[in-house]
């Protein structure tokens, strides 16, 4: 298995090799839990969860970190509005992140740390950059001494004295130089806090990524991840932190995502465009939504249209439908054997095609349309006058296991009138039994499979609704 990915850190694709064989450490930005995510929050769940399912797909283990900001400015803010206290707000949008994301066909991470949890080790983590010579207090602050960092800018390719330009101390405030970034922000009268060696206060957003992906992953990670607007300042500061303080290259492979578009427009809640997943999954199906961005290339921008969606939910229907005929059609196949071999290489060069894709830096929207090539061979298949049964479940189990890796199910979960037909003659027998309840239950499961049931004097006829 090669699997060649872009590196953001070395503008190069290259040969992925995992510090220790076989295994992964992931690192993946998480989101702010002040509100339900936006359809931009939704691309790095399903992009790095796709990544994260090609490795093991491909056979490493993958420890996937992802971590929530369960306090920040914006949490602060969103509890004043609405009255409530931080971490209750905190909770809420924690549960509406996993039923959001796990509609979107997303895994659970192997961890989801939270910052509130990890306050300890993020003061230890400031107090060794003090040490150190890193970062200093400024009135209940503290701050990373941002040209001690000699590499800082190499993530975002940008020089030291190119980033001074134009940055300057605003008046009021504490730290000593334009550059310099905050690691623990003491608290205003009435705000949340945690007792430090520096006063009352909480972290900064950058150092909680650094401190938590040490205590789980370690010093040196293997690919961290975020979207493409993290580069700078979040990630270049995280390495800063991480590298000062370790004296070890943080992450070997950085990994961005493109940005996402509404409608040719930039997503802003100025321009009132933002569409919520928790919104958009009512109206489509989200095995659709999480299609559709995997039909882009994943460094690329990809924008997000009714249109758009509506010819992504066709073409997904598309291959459920061939999927579908599939299944019917493999209960009244035989254990012919014909061209079986022939048939099962074709569809073993497809699986091939499919790979060689997402090895190179997990080409979905290529991979995707080897899929369509599959679907086309099968239904190419299906036209035969006799099938086998061993080829059509060569096909099904194609589609199921690479299915997988994007996410997605092709199994439909429309009943086949066989099935149909059992559940009627349960029911007559249930009238038969004079046990009613029975038989109105069965009438109401197959109505809610929009199947509707008709009694006539000759029997009970059914069509789908
Ligand atoms: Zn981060």
């Amino acid at each position: 298995m090669t699997i060649k990915l872009y590196n953001t850190l070395t503008r190069q694709k290259e040969t992925f090799e995992p510090l220790e064989a076989g295994k992964v450490k992931m690192y993946v930005c998480g989101p702010t839990v002040y509100n339900y995510i936006h359809i931009g929050n939704a691309r790095p769940a399903i992009v790095y969860d796709t990544v994260r399912k090609y490795l093991e797909y491909s056979g490493y283990e993958v420890n996937f970190v992802s971590n929530f900001t369960d306090v920040d400015d914006k949490l602060i803010k969103a509890a004043n509005e609405l009255g409530e206290d931080v971490p209750t707000i905190a909770e809420r949008f924690i549960d509406a992140y996993y039923e959001d994301v796990s509609a979107l066909g997303c895994k659970r991470a192997t961890i989801h740390p939270r910052v509130t949890e990890n306050i300890d080790i993020i003061i230890d983590f400031i107090q060794a950059l003090i040490d150190k010579g890193y970062a200093y207090e400024a009135g209940g602050d503290v701050y990373y001494k941002t040209r001690e960092f000699a590499e800082y800018g190499k993530l975002s390719h940008q020089s030291i004295d190119e980033l001074r330009l134009g940055n300057r101390i605003e008046v009021g405030e504490k730290k000593h130089d334009a550059l310099d970034f905050v690691l623990w922000k003491a608290a205003k009268e009435g705000e949340i806090f945690w007792e430090s060696p520096w006063g009352h206060g909480r972290p900064g957003w950058h150092i909680e990524c650094s401190a938590m992906a040490k205590k789980y992953l370690g010093d040196t990670i293997d690919i961290h991840a975020g979207g493409q607007d993290l580069t700078f300042p979040h990630h270049e500061n995280e390495i800063a932190q991480s590298e000062a303080l370790n004296d070890k290259p943080f992450a070997r492979y950085w990994m961005h995502n493109g940005y996402i578009n509404i409608n040719n427009e930039k997503m802003s809640k100025s321009l009132g465009n933002f569409v919520l997943v928790h919104d958009i999954i009512k109206e489509i199906d989200p095995q659709v939504v999480r299609f559709f961005m995997l039909s882009v290339h994943y460094r690329n921008p990809i924008n997000f249209s009714q249109e758009l969606l509506e010819s992504t939910a066709n073409a997904f229907e598309r291959l459920t439908t061939s999927y579908t005929n599939l299944q019917h059609r493999k209960n009244s196949s035989t254990n012919l054997t014909d061209n079986n071999d022939e048939w099962l290489s074709k569809i073993y060069d497809y699986r091939q095609q499919f790979k060689k894709e997402m090895d190179d830096d997990f080409n979905t929207a290529n991979a995707i349309s080897v899929l369509f090539d599959l679907s086309k061979q099968a239904n190419y298949y299906l036209q035969e006058q006799n099938t086998s049964e061993e080829v059509i479940q060569a096909f099904l189990d194609e589609f199921d296991q690479l299915g997988e890796v994007l996410g997605v199910k092709f199994a439909s979960t429309e009943l086949l009138d066989e099935e149909i037909e059992e559940m009627i003659n349960q029911r007559i027998q249930a009238r038969k039994d004079r046990n009613f309840a029975l038989a109105d239950e069965i009438r109401d499961k197959l109505k809610d499979l929009n199947i509707i049931l008709e009694d006539t004097p000759q029997g009970t006829r059914w069509k789908r609704g």
